[in-house]
């Protein structure tokens, strides 16, 4: 096992073990250089299915180490229930060699940091006798979700009209996909309702949010349990710029083409630019892609559109070609540069979490696209909560429709609802940095947990 760091010793270490996706690794590494700059030793553990593809880690604060999960290739929506079955026999066994390895070797191993989705990392901490923190990587609401799914409340495929969790009522439209039409991906089914199997026996529960960006939802998961918000986890310098150098996270299974981007962006008018991106995992049918690159074309705005590598082929023939004064395609970028460039004008997105809290902390409208799991439950949020965008509207099908897409960016980028949208996403922009500053809600939790992790021996 690789020893990169001399951090041998007394110093309090802390081991996190994030989901091996992308939008899983972000928040937890992110949330592990925060504890890092606060003095702890951080070992974040990724696994053999995404570190044979990461880019190097740019920052030197926190120990990598891989363990094997029994993979060599990242999962993707198409081979994830295989993946999880071997994920779930061979990860158990390497993350115990990991804990034993660092304690073994000295390590003053406190506490070891999980996703909510992995509940048997706690009873790895149990066997070693260290604290057990378990990490929720999605949105507070969509956890108060799944929990009612888990006691039973709410009984699976949930019916609309209406949906009823405590304090709020949603349309059936706007629940995460997995308890809508169940049975699709049976795995990943189990694994968000099963989060909520044993995290009453964690001594930790850290949120990815923060208190009033989600209020009412955090009081009431208050209610059941000791809850700590500690997001949102993106890079300090777009937020409290309290860690030197913390541009970006540093691990990814992409590699971005950042000067390409940055110097197409750094060529546009202020708030002039659609950019457009369906995150590490959703695919769209080909005809879907067809569909949105005519929506762009209408809409006769800037656009800057991030189609993976694997997804290129969908685009219409000579699209790229056709329409490079116009826009520009790549296959990966750096999304929050991206977000935070004065040229953006709106940001159509699905919804992921980390793409939802990016867009809220940058203060960029959104125009939401959701496509499965939690993403439909963070569209509502950011359309009825938080407004600061707007949802386009698809057929029964799920379709979108060119018309559509243009007329949704026309409405955030013109006009009074635009003016209204942009207002409120300068509001949410300030909340958030002061949610992570100095005395801030999450940054007080942060430190609460270091203080007791320090005074508990
Ligand atoms: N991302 C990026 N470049 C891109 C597209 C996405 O760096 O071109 C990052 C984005 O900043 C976010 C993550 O990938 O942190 C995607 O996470 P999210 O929860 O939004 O979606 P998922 O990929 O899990 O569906």
């Amino acid at each position: 096992m690789m020893e990169s760091k001399a951090n041998m010793g007394s110093e309090v270490h802390v081991i996190v073990f994030p989901y091996p996706i992308q939008g899983h690794i972000n928040p937890m590494l992110q949330f592990s250089k925060q504890l890092a700059s606060r003095g702890l030793n951080v070992t974040l553990a990724t696994t053999s299915s995404f570190s044979s593809k990461f880019h190097d880690l740019k920052s030197s604060s926190i120990t990598i180490e891989t363990i094997s999960d029994g993979s060599t290739e990242a999962a993707t929506p198409g081979t994830v229930e295989e993946y999880m079955k071997k994920f779930d026999v061979v990860a158990p066994k390497s993350l115990t060699q990991l804990v034993e390895h660092k304690i073994g070797i000295g390590h003053n191993v406190r506490c070891l940091v999980y996703d909510s989705g992995i509940p048997w990392a706690l009873d790895i901490a149990k066997k070693f006798d260290i604290q057990g923190a378990s990490f929720f990587t999605q949105s507070c609401l969509v956890s108060l979700i799944f929990y009612q799914v888990h006691q039973g409340i709410l009984s699976i495929p949930v019916e609309g009209p209406e949906i009823c969790v405590p304090g709020m009522t949603f349309d059936a439209r706007d629940v995460p996909s997995f308890v809508r039409r169940v049975g699709l991906h049976p795995s990943l089914e189990k694994l968000v309702i099963n989060q909520f199997s044993n995290c009453g026996d964690a001594n930790w529960r850290f949120f990815n949010t923060f208190d009033g960006l989600e209020s009412k939802v955090v009081d009431w998961m208050a209610s059941q349990w000791a809850v700590k918000t500690i997001g949102p986890c993106i890079p300090s310098m777009y937020l409290d710029k309290r860690l030197e150098d913390d541009k970006d996270y540093g691990l990814s299974l992409f590699k971005a083409q950042t000067d390409a981007c940055i110097q197409w962006l750094d060529a546009r008018e202020s708030a002039s630019v659609v950019y457009i991106s369906m995150g590490s995992l959703a695919s769209l049918g080909g005809e879907q892609m067809v569909e949105i690159a005519k929506g762009l074309e209408k809409s006769n705005k800037f656009f800057l559109w991030v189609v993976r590598a694997l997804e290129e082929s969908k685009l219409p023939l000579n699209f790229k070609e056709k329409t490079s004064n116009k826009g520009l395609i790549v296959n990966w970028c750096p999304q929050l540069e991206v977000l935070a460039h004065s040229a953006l004008g709106c940001f159509v997105t699905h919804c992921g979490w980390n793409s939802t809290l990016e867009a809220v902390s940058l203060g960029v409208p959104m125009v939401a696209f959701p496509q499965w799991t939690d993403q439909p439950t963070n569209a509502k949020c950011i359309v009825d909560f938080w407004r600061t965008g707007v949802r386009v509207k698809v057929d029964d099908q799920g379709f979108l429709n060119s018309d559509e897409l243009e007329f949704s960016i026309r409405e955030v980028m013109e006009g009074e609802r635009a003016k209204e949208i942009r207002s409120n996403a300068t509001k949410w922009k300030q909340l958030t940095k002061e949610a992570m500053e100095e005395g801030g809600s999450s940054d007080r939790n942060i430190e609460e947990f270091i203080a007791k992790l320090l005074s508990y021996s």
